[in-house]
């Protein structure tokens, strides 16, 4: 009878929240014992539209999901240089949503995002809308997230999985960066067209990004077994997946909308296995201590973070004894360049790089507590990457 009664209960859940797997603990009490089932709490969007001149029907999309937001007080979040590209598409967006007011943030900074967020909730705003690349994104998504605002992601281009991750990387004092906990985005709409004329060098990251799971899944499953601890099979799965759509993709054109729709879809899958996962480990690896360790110790060094993990990922894969030729010919394919010389990185850098890789994230387990490369070892791998092959 408890059981029928729980069932009902927790059916009605899913059916009145079907976006929400709330924190379900069941405690059977059966004979004096107690029972614990404990499920991870979880959140998905409400929306993924991934379509042609989306941007242009964004209120028909938003109107198809979540019609309930409609006529809701709303602000546009976006920078100043991106209002002045792309000005005729987000006045009409501005027009869908009740004349809402366009905010050209200053900074993709905390002080930034608390202070969207104080405006928000004094003037009760209802929905943040997020339009540009990695910084506007993660800006508004953690402005949503303080003021519990429904939040809108609409990117201009697909250089990371924080599109629609669990995460937001802010500035906090001067430059120095700090990764946030946040709510994913209730509803991602990809407008095709836009990604295809952003500059390549953005897509070529997003490529990155997607391709740096291969080592990152390694990685997560070593440190599981380390610590005992379990890979979540759904979030691995997912991650998987993501890699294996653009690894595995037949259409090598990157400007064509079936790579666009396939692309935006991987960095998708990849921020809601974090999301399922309740870290980044499904996405981060190795390559992204590589990536962190530019950050923090090169930060003058000018390469994107999809770049920077994706260079970070062919030595993370043989320090890993798997062979990195699938990943040298797929980024020969796509002209993503992996010469560290053209992004300034020398072989001293490179080498120096790596050893800060080990301590840039304390706690984090991946191949670099098991190996200690030598320089003769990374000299290697260094010319391996300036030839490409
Ligand atoms: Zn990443």
């Amino acid at each position: 009878m408890f059981f029928e009664i729980f069932s009902k209960k927790f059916f009605n859940v899913l059916l009145n929240n079907p976006s929400e797997y709330d924190t379900i603990i069941v405690s059977f009490i059966l004979k004096g014992e107690i029972f614990m089932n404990q499920h991870t709490r979880f959140n998905l969007p409400i929306c993924l539209a991934v379509e042609e001149d989306a941007f242009y029907h964004s209120d028909e999309i938003v109107k198809r999901y979540i019609p309930d937001i409609i006529g809701q007080k709303a602000i546009i979040i976006s920078e100043e240089f991106l209002i002045g590209i792309y000005k005729d598409k987000i006045m009409d967006i501005r027009r869908s949503f009740g004349d809402a007011e366009v905010i050209a943030m200053k900074a993709a900074s905390f002080d930034e995002a608390v202070s969207i967020a104080k405006r928000v909730c004094v003037e009760d705003v209802k929905v943040i809308i997020g339009i540009g690349g990695g910084r506007v994104l993660d800006t508004a998504k953690y402005a949503a997230h303080i003021s519990k605002a429904v939040y809108i992601c609409m990117p201009t281009s697909l250089s990371n999985d924080s599109l629609a991750s669990p995460f937001s990387v802010l500035e906090t004092y001067g430059k120095a960066r700090k990764t946030f906990a946040c709510k994913i985005p209730t509803a991602i709409i990809v407008d095709t067209n836009m990604i295809i004329n952003a500059p390549e060098g953005q897509t070529l990251s997003g490529i990155g990004d997607t391709i740096a799971k291969h080592t990152a899944l390694f990685d997560w499953k070593l440190s599981a077994s380390k610590t005992n601890s379990r890979v979540d099979d759904f979030a691995y799965a997912l991650s998987r997946m993501s890699y294996d759509s653009v690894y595995h993709c037949d259409e090598k054109d990157m400007k064509s909308r079936v790579f666009i729709r396939i692309l935006s879809r991987a960095l998708v899958m990849g921020g809601l296995a974090m999301e399922i996962a309740g870290s980044s480990r499904p996405c981060s690896g190795s390559e992204h201590l590589f990536a962190h360790a530019i950050e923090e110790y090169y930060p003058d060094v000018k390469i994107s973070h999809g770049l920077a993990v994706a260079l970070g990922s062919i030595p993370a894969c043989i320090f890993q004894g798997q062979s990195p030729q699938g990943l040298l010919d797929f980024f020969r394919t796509y002209k993503l360049d992996i010469d560290p010389r053209s992004y300034g990185i020398t072989e001293d850098m490179f080498a120096d790089i790596w050893d800060k890789a080990r301590t840039v994230r304390t706690g984090r387990i991946t191949i670099l507590d098991d190996i200690t490369p030598d320089r003769v070892q990374l000299n290697e791998i260094y010319s391996r990457m300036v030839e490409g092959k």
